[in-house]
């Protein structure tokens, strides 16, 4: 099988290319990524040299650029296509909306539309729990089926790209799947995120920016339980569907926060309460009965587990998270991939 993977030098489409070169011995990929701020080719230096040319194939390009899109499917011919490229910060959103708007909602169509003119088989398409928007503390978890009513730019365009996955399927009979997770962790993470963010500030003895009361919750799921939902997905899911994938682990912010300086061995006195974040939504749940039923998934990663081998990687690959605190991977991307 040979994949398109769209945004493979960020978090999650790094592990998922390392998990299907992995698993899938006969599975190549092409990965697309813009390289913006958050796309690292150094994730991959081992891929490219393990299997550059042969099984791993990279290409910069823009998903919102229809014209780069149709060469790369041209040129490599992929059975699937799985869209794991956007912006994806939810403070940037709020910042700046427009890139959310052109990469998610217009990238997504573009890409779609390509894959739709070249014929491809399955199209995956990389989403959030978000595009949901927010639970009551007694609500019940997020079915599929629940309406889409999300609360920030960045939720709003993930929504925005859903609606037009669904516009496909319904007017062209296009053959895509939408996966919906709750919050990731795991190696390679860029540190804007919350894990590795608290963690490099615990190290630094620094204090732990917590927004509000640091009760709002999300379900935190590893990546590679992630990455495998998806790669079930791809393989045996239902042209047309929508799934959840969740991690069975809802914990609050402060939760998450205390978990790492304990790890860390650092004292709680370094939590410092922040401004809360304009629209912040309270809770996230999955009730990923349907990925479970029809995908046979199920996540196996315990979070507290998950978090102590998250801290242990960090840990190990300390000089990967000095070079993107620092920006020395930007010069890296530059000297390899010219001018971003
Ligand atoms: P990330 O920000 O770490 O990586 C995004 C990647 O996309 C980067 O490599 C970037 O260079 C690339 N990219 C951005 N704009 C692009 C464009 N126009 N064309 C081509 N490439 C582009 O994001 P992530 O955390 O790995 O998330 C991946 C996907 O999973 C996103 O669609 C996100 O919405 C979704 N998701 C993430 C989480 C999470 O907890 N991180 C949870 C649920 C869903």
């Amino acid at each position: 099988m040979r994949l398109l993977v769209t945004g493979g030098c960020g978090f999650i489409g790094t592990n998922f290319i390392r998990y299907q070169l992995n698993v899938h011995p006969q599975t190549t990929i092409v990965n697309l990524d813009k390289l913006t701020y958050a796309g690292n080719p150094q994730n991959l230096t081992d891929i490219q040299q393990a299997h550059g040319g042969t099984r791993y194939f990279f290409e910069k390009a823009d998903i919102a650029d229809a014209a780069a899109v149709q060469a790369v499917i041209e040129k490599y011919s992929p059975d699937a296509v799985l869209n794991f490229a956007a912006e994806s910060h939810v403070d940037r959103s709020i910042s700046d909306p427009a890139p959310f708007v052109t990469t998610n909602v217009l990238g997504t169509q573009v890409l779609m539309q390509a894959a739709r003119t070249a014929g491809i088989k399955r199209f995956v398409h990389i989403s959030t729990d978000e595009v949901y928007g927010s639970l009551l503390p007694h609500e019940a978890p997020f079915t599929e089926s629940n309406p889409l009513l999300p609360n920030s730019p960045y939720s709003a365009s993930k929504a925005g790209a859903d609606l037009m996955v669904r516009a496909f399927v319904e007017t062209y009979g296009f053959p895509a799947i939408i996966t919906r997770c709750s919050n990731n962790y795991g190696p390679y993470q860029f540190p804007e995120k919350l894990i590795p963010l608290m963690l490099g500030k615990a190290w630094e003895n620094a204090p732990l920016p917590v927004y509000g009361d640091g009760t709002n919750v999300r379900d935190w799921i590893h990546v590679e339980d992630h990455c495998r939902g998806i790669d079930l997905a791809l393989r045996k899911g239902r042209d047309g569907a929508v799934y959840n994938f969740g991690g069975n682990a809802e914990r609050t912010n402060l939760d998450v926060v205390r978990a790492i300086l304990r790890l860390t061995g650092k004292p709680e006195s370094l939590i410092s309460f922040v401004k809360d974040r304009p629209g912040h939504d309270r809770r996230y749940a999955m009730d990923f009965t349907l990925a479970g039923d029809e995908l046979g998934y199920a996540p196996v990663h315990d979070f507290e587990t998950g978090l102590a081998d998250t801290l242990a990687w960090y840990e190990k690959h300390t000089t990967w998270l000095e070079n993107v605190k620092s920006g020395a991977y930007l010069e890296f991307m530059s000297r390899w991939y010219g001018d971003r």
